[in-house]
């Protein structure tokens, strides 16, 4: 089946693990802006030397900067999830415009729900793959081998912004600029909300469930 789904939700909640499982699962593409952002600031492009000091300060880069990202890196849009976009109601108009043009509408819209205080525990344990991007945690979610991605064996490392004082201006952003999207989309009919606090497989179960009866009423 050919879904296009955008994981919505506030940093921490689980959305960059859960989509490498199901795009994985659904043999579709992952795209997650923060991941092509931490990328170019990597290898110092343009675009990362403008991004970073946004980054490291818990603030959104500028929405025609993601908007054009976006539009370059949308390759194929028979399937997809994007995860951490959009962020703000302009993102969201400018991503309906080209799925728009591109003739392709989201199949569903996932909000992921998960307690504040679980948030913050979540990120300031959070230690990633920067081969892979995929997420680990100290405690809820360990590597196999202490330090080591269990994919590729690249050692794990923390990202600089998930520090206590980040996370809390990171989060305060996701209420102000990015919550107004759950209406957005609820006004939409597509907005499906994902209990994100449990178990990471009983997230990917509850996702694979709300999309199997999605394609059951041919969505
Ligand atoms: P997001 O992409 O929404 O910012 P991540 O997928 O990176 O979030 O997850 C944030 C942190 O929480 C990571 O350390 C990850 O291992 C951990 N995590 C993800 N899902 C769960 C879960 N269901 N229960 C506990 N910890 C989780
Ligand atoms: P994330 O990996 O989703 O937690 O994003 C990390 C950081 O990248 C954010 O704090 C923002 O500075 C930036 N970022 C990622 N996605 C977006 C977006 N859609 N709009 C604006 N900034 C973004």
């Amino acid at each position: 089946m050919s879904v296009r789904l955008v994981f919505l939700g506030p940093p921490g909640a689980g959305k960059g693990t859960q989509a490498q499982l199901i795009a994985s699962q659904y043999g579709i593409d992952q795209l997650a802006t923060g991941d092509i952002l931490r990328r170019n600031v990597r290898q110092g492009t343009p675009l990362g030397m403008d991004a970073k000091r946004y980054m490291d300060a818990g603030e959104l880069v500028p929405d025609d900067v993601i908007i054009g990202m976006v539009e370059r890196e949308l390759q194929d849009a028979s399937g997809f999830i994007v995860d951490g976009f959009p962020r703000t109601l302009a993102q969201a108009e400018a991503f309906d415009a080209l799925l728009e043009r591109m003739a392709t509408p989201l199949t569903a819209v996932l909000l992921f729900e998960v307690p504040r205080q679980q948030l913050v525990d979540r990120l300031t344990g959070r230690w990633i793959c920067p081969a892979d991007q995929s997420s680990y945690h100290l405690v809820f979610s360990p590597p196999r081998v202490t330090g080591e991605c269990d994919l590729c064996g690249t050692p794990l490392v923390q990202r600089s912004d998930d520090t206590l004082e980040t996370v809390t201006k990171r989060l305060s952003v996701y209420d102000e600029q990015t919550t107004p999207l759950i209406e957005y989309y609820r006004r939409k009919g597509n907005l499906i909300a994902i209990h994100a606090e449990r178990a990471v497989s009983d997230v990917t179960a509850e996702i694979l469930s709300a999309l199997s009866q999605l394609a059951g009423t041919g969505a």
